[in-house]
């Protein structure tokens, strides 16, 4: 697969390439040369397919020019090797898909998984790696145990001090090992200009093997995009024919994602671009103005993030398929809509959390009566259990992955956001 940078169209890489820089020159995202797209035939064949099966499948037909189908088909059933996608249903025409059924209990484990799959592969002569990231709460984690004890990787996280969950904490910061954390005296944009600085440097990055894990890094993108089609291969016929899937949005990879299949040739009708407080996206699609605001803490601390960086590979697939913006649905919801809307789902007999009670919240309000809703269930609920019991009035039970971390000790340096102390850091650890 060709890929072209979004900031510099002369810069094309293959996927080998674009997943060891993460980023292209000035800082530019990595967008596919060609967009592949199943023919109706082919698309009736892969739904009936099993998960790793039709993941192989999708994924090959991205880079089936670098990696065999039958290599690949070994590093997917790798790196899904959890509970697959679960739907829930919650009401007569809403279901939840659970994406939260991995290691670290978010749907980051589905592209951090594969994309460590593809660094183990890519990195042929053993070199010495440096993954640097930046978390607003699950990448990190997702991150940290997809590579956990890989040979010649060292992972370095960069989260913003104060604004994740204690239990998301305890998941990635008591590994240890060639695991390293770092929390950063700012928020998640903070953290995320930390990172593309250190990649602007093109000796450290040389020095040190440079590759980042952000949801910008295009194989973690690609994995994601299996779920939607195993998401839809899971609803009946009739619940097909109008399918709006709703997102909740960050730095809007999952959602680039799921544009990214109904591109392949998934009939989705439509979707919705979800946020809590910061609204960037939202407010750009009513008003066409890009305008970030200062980031604000909210309790959907995951979109905690006012700068989405995949947003300039949503307007590009806007771009190349002739679709129109406007067909994109949005909205944005408060924290105290978003605790209305988890005990509206708890009556309804579901425990959730405050990210896919966000997606539930906006699903409701704008679904149409011949359509069917999906919303995406993305953290179990208890990687949020301080607030989801406080709201709910109800005990959550911690599962054992959580459960087996919780009295370590946190391992976590503190800098301010200063890419000097960065450097440093990376030079010296
Ligand atoms: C990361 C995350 C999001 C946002 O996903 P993006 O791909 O960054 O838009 C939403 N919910 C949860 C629980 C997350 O961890």
């Amino acid at each position: 697969m060709k890929l072209y940078n979004l900031k510099y169209h002369q810069e094309i890489v293959n996927f080998e390439k674009a997943v060891k820089l993460g980023l292209g020159q000035k800082q530019g995202l990595f967008f596919p040369v060609e967009l592949p797209a199943f023919k109706p035939v082919e698309l009736l064949k892969i739904l009936n397919m099993d998960f790793i099966t039709r993941s192989t499948e999708i994924l090959a037909k991205f880079i089936h020019h670098e990696i065999s189908k039958k290599q690949l088909h070994q590093h997917v059933q790798e790196a899904f090797s959890f509970t697959r996608p679960l739907k829930v249903n919650i009401t007569k025409n809403i279901d939840c898909l659970e994406l939260f059924h991995g290691p670290t209990l978010a749907f980051k484990d589905f592209g951090a998984r594969f994309m460590a799959q593809m660094i183990l592969l890519m990195n042929k002569k053993h070199e010495s790696v440096t993954i640097l990231t930046a978390t607003s709460g699950d990448t990190g984690a997702a991150v940290a145990h997809a590579f956990y004890k890989m040979q010649n990787v060292r992972v370095i996280i960069l989260y913003p001090k104060g604004k994740i969950s204690y239990l998301q904490e305890k998941l990635f910061c008591t590994l240890g090992e060639n695991i390293k954390t770092i929390s950063i005296n700012g928020s998640f944009d903070d953290c995320q200009k930390l990172v593309k600085e250190a990649f602007n440097d093109k000796k450290l990055k040389e020095l040190i093997g440079l590759n980042s894990a952000n949801s910008i890094n295009i194989s973690r993108l690609l994995a994601q995009i299996c779920y939607y089609f195993e998401a839809f291969s899971l609803l009946s016929e009739k619940k097909r024919k109008n399918l709006v899937i709703s997102v909740p949005c960050g730095n809007f990879g999952n959602l680039t994602a799921g544009l990214l299949s109904k591109a392949l040739g998934l009939p989705i009708k439509s979707f919705i671009a979800c946020t809590n407080s910061n609204d960037t996206v939202p407010r750009f699609l009513s008003s066409g103005i890009w305008s970030p605001n200062k980031t604000v803490s909210t309790i959907s601390n995951a979109m905690d993030i006012s700068q989405p960086n995949n947003w300039p590979r949503i307007e590009e697939l806007f771009n190349r398929k002739q679709w129109n913006l406007k067909e994109l649905r949005f909205g944005s919801v408060s924290d105290e809509t978003t605790k209305n809307a988890l005990k509206e789902l708890f009556k309804l007999g579901y425990t959730s959390e405050p990210h896919a009670a966000i997606a539930y919240q906006l699903l409701r309000d704008q679904l149409k009566q011949e359509e069917f809703g999906l919303f995406l269930g993305t953290a179990h609920p208890s990687k949020f259990k301080n607030t989801v019991e406080k709201i709910l009035n109800h005990k959550i039970i911690l599962p054992n992955a959580l459960k087996n971390r919780i009295n370590l000790p946190l391992l976590s340096y503190n800098i301010n956001p200063d890419f000097k102390k960065l450097k440093q850091f990376l030079l010296d650890q």
